[in-house]
Formats: C-alpha cells, sequence, structure tokens
C-alpha cells in the first residue's frame, strides 16, 4: 500500500517468476520505476484502491523482452535492401561495412531510434548493441528519446584497414571513454568488439580488462560461420573459443554473438567460463551458415550454459521481432535432433526474459515480474481473431502465435513508453520523412547499389 501515484495492469499475468507462475485475471502495479505489487487482480486493487487500471482480465502482461544481439545502426536505414544471394561475407564487407562507414551522427541517432521504436512494438525492453556503433553519443540521444533500455559501446576493432579501425591502444581508449560516459538510467556503458577475426590478442585482453574493471559488459562476434574458426585456427593454432579462454578473455562478463561454429573444446571452455552466448537464428538462415547441420545453442543449452535470444541486423533476419527469433529457434531446437521433446515455447519464453537477462548480466533489475524489479512490462492485446479463443496455456500460444501487431502498451522503467500500438516518445510520421531523406543520401554517400531485382 502506498500513497504514491500508482498504475495497475490487469491482465493474465505470465511472471516468468522463480515458480513460474501464471496469473489468471491477474495485477501489476507500478510505483516510480519499479513493480509493487503482483497477485490476483481483486486482491492488488484492495491493496492500491487508488491505483489506475489499464487492461482487462483479456489481456495478456509479460516482462519485456531482451534482445540479446541487435545492430541498431548501418543497414537499418537500408532495411531489406541486401539481397538476399551474396556470395559468403558479401553482405557485411561489401554492403554493412560501407553502410557503417558513411553514417553521419545524425544517421547513427535516426537510425537507433526506427531500429528501437520497431522493438517497442514486437515488446522487446531491453538490447544489448552488437558493437558497431561509430557516434554513441547519438545512440544513448536515439534510446533517452524513445525510453528504451540499452547497453551501448562503440565500434572496436584493430585491423589494418577500414572504418574506425585504430591500433589496440587507442580502440581501448575510446571504450574506456564510452564507459566512464554517463548516458542515464537506460544507458548501461558496455565494451563492445567487432569480432575474433577483427581484434588482436592484446585487444581482446585489455577490452576484457575494462570490463571487468568497470563491473560491466563484454561482448563480441565468434564463429557465425564455418570459415570463421578456420581462419583463427591458422593465425593462432587454436579454435577462438579455446585460445579466448587461454588468454584469459573469457568470463561472466562475457557475452558472445552467435557461437554457431564451436567444436567440442570451444563449447567446454564456454561453459566452463560461465561465458554467455546470444543466438540470432534467423540471421545463420538468411546468410545460409549452417546452424542446422549443428545447432550447438541446444547443446550450450542442456550443459546449462547461460544464452540470450537475438534479432542481429538488417542483413541477417531483418525483422526486430524476438519472439519470432525464440520460435525459430524452438524450431531448430527440435528439429535438428528430431526430438520435439527436449525444447518447448516455455523454455524459448525464458530465453526472451529471465534467462535473457541472466545472460546479459542484469538478472537483478529485469527479465521477470517480481516485486522490486524494473517495470518493465509489456501488455498484449488478445482481442484479435488471431487470439480467440485464448488458450489455457498463455505461453505455448505466445510463442507459436507470436505478437504482431498486438502489443498494445508497454512501460521501460515504469515509464510508458507505447499506447495504443504507437510510441509515446516518437511522431513516427515526422521521421518517416527524415528515414527517407537519409536513406538516399547514405545509399549515395556509401556507393551501394540498392535496386530491385528478379532474376
Ligand atoms: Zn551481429
Amino acid at each position: 500500500m502506498t500513497s504514491k501515484p500508482a498504475t495497475l495492469l490487469r491482465g493474465t499475468v505470465i511472471t516468468v517468476d522463480p515458480d513460474r507462475r501464471v496469473i489468471d485475471d491477474g495485477g501489476v502495479v507500478v510505483t516510480g520505476e519499479t513493480i509493487s505489487a503482483v497477485g490476483p487482480f481483486s486482491a492488488v486493487r484492495a491493496d492500491y484502491p487508488a491505483a489506475t487500471t489499464v487492461g482487462d482480465s483479456r489481456d495478456l502482461v509479460v516482462p519485456g523482452f531482451i534482445n540479446g544481439h541487435q545492430h541498431l545502426t548501418g543497414d537499418r536505414l537500408l532495411q531489406s535492401t541486401i539481397p538476399d544471394d551474396l556470395e559468403p561475407g558479401a553482405a557485411i564487407f561489401e554492403w554493412a561495412v560501407p553502410l557503417h562507414a558513411s553514417h553521419t551522427p545524425d544517421d547513427d541517432e535516426l537510425s537507433a531510434t526506427l531500429a528501437l521504436v520497431e522493438s517497442l512494438g514486437s515488446g522487446i525492453t531491453t538490447t544489448v548493441e552488437a558493437g558497431t556503433v561509430a557516434h554513441p553519443d547519438r545512440v544513448a540521444a536515439a534510446a533517452r528519446r524513445v525510453g528504451a533500455r540499452i547497453t551501448l559501446g562503440t565500434w572496436g576493432w584493430d585491423v589494418e584497414e577500414g572504418p574506425f579501425a585504430a591500433p589496440a591502444d587507442e580502440v581501448l581508449d575510446r571504450q574506456r571513454m564510452v564507459i566512464e560516459r554517463d548516458e542515464g538510467p537506460l544507458v548501461t556503458p558496455w565494451v563492445t568488439l567487432v569480432g575474433h577475426d577483427l581484434m588482436s590478442d592484446a585487444l581482446a585482453t585489455g577490452a576484457s580488462a575494462l570490463a571487468r574493471e568497470h563491473n560491466t559488459g563484454l561482448t563480441f562476434h565468434l564463429s557465425p560461420s564455418v570459415s570463421d574458426g578456420e581462419q583463427y585456427l591458422a593465425r593462432t593454432g587454436l579454435r577462438p573459443a579455446v585460445h579466448l579462454r587461454q588468454l584469459g578473455v573469457l568470463g561472466p562478463h562475457v557475452l558472445i554473438g552467435h557461437g554457431v561454429h564451436i567444436d567440442d573444446d570451444e563449447l567446454e571452455a564456454i561453459l566452463e567460463t560461465d561465458t554467455a552466448v546470444a543466438a540470432c537464428p534467423w540471421a545463420y538462415l538468411r546468410l545460409g551458415q549452417g546452424t542446422t547441420r549443428a545447432f550447438r545453442h541446444l547443446d550450450l543449452w542442456l550443459g546449462g550454459g547461460r544464452l540470450a535470444i537475438g534479432c542481429d541486423t538488417e542483413n541477417a533476419g531483418d525483422a526486430i521481432d524476438a519472439v519470432r527469433a525464440a520460435a525459430l529457434f524452438a524450431g531448430l531446437a527440435k528439429d535438428v535432433p528430431m526430438d520435439p521433446t527436449v525444447f518447448t515455447a516455455h523454455h524459448a519464453l525464458e530465453l526472451l526474459t529471465r534467462r535473457g537477462a541472466e545472460a546479459i548480466g542484469m538478472g537483478e533489475q529485469i527479465g521477470s515480474i517480481e516485486v522490486g524489479k524494473q517495470a518493465d512490462l509489456v501488455m498484449i492485446d488478445r482481442r484479435g481473431p488471431a487470439w480467440v479463443p485464448v488458450s489455457s496455456d498463455p505461453v505455448l500460444q505466445l510463442v507459436w502465435k507470436g505478437v504482431a501487431g498486438s502489443v498494445r502498451d508497454v512501460w521501460i522503467a515504469g515509464s510508458r513508453v507505447v499506447t495504443d500500438g504507437s510510441s509515446t516518445r516518437v511522431d513516427i510520421e515526422t521521421i518517416t520523412v527524415e528515414a527517407h531523406r537519409a536513406a538516399v543520401s547514405l545509399a549515395e554517400r556509401s556507393g551501394v547499389r540498392p535496386a530491385p531485382r528478379w532474376d
């Protein structure tokens, strides 16, 4: 009970709490930034008679989803233009990298704004930026404007050539500057490197030490394709995750993006060091990277590994829709071993919420609906035909049906950032005009040649 103004969300509540409670006609009270009560609606209503009620028993209330790997800049302004029949690597080095190289600070903010508004529309409240931001101050500004929770670093590689390339010391100085800047409570600074084939041992160890020193996260790409590990083996004499463990880089503070093509020793290195992995299944399928040959993410899951789901980027999945990605993950986890009993929709929802939050080091603050946690909440409207009749198992229905068009309201840290399906902070009509103008200019400056084709 409280005298502070409170909001009471009413609906079937999927808590993903330690007991995995699902409360029919439940209530969640938001006071300030946090959740102050969870229970049957009638009981919560009695305790908070002055609270403003939103929703009714037909709605579904879930924890905000975690997107564990998302590029917020680069190809978002030319979304769904990069062809899907390019040779391996071309989507990145002939398209995405030139686009990143040509981004102005304004492009970064606009791109991130669009990506984060799109994210909220599919119920994503926390996004891990994947390590390719040129102007982090502008991406942080976008997150504040939209009201989204993100982790954020800056572009980090010490290759000889390429946009934003620099010697390891200089890259680490840039990372340190981002980490030491206060961008507000919704922006958690991380150390971000591009990937294992694009960083020296000095950069990898320095970045890991920097993250440890500041008690924050480190993320980088590792082996989405077969050739990644082979190149690394030729350079260092060891497979990537084994070498990185030997260097002392891996640990609970590390979130690897992908980890698709890892051998048994690498699997062990990741599990033993309690390193987390973000799986982005649409990326592997759109790029034809072979995840169906050996779905190691299932082995990580069965081994008790820390996993999150990611949506990656526009050349590798297109939609920023975590439930769509989680359903695909569940399908692969059943299909690859030809065993439908091994992984369920409920497991998939855990990866999007509680376990995803744990994988990114935020399990104490977010990922479930529990008293004291941050009020990152999504209200799903089940009045449309897709939801009729409502299932007796709302988790099954949520994951396999998806949430497209059904996310009605979103709260992050207690602020209502989506109402009736629209951002409360950003006028989409205005940024649509800006985005069309920026896309034409970016394509011209970068030299990429988007064109419709059917051949
Ligand atoms: Zn990525």
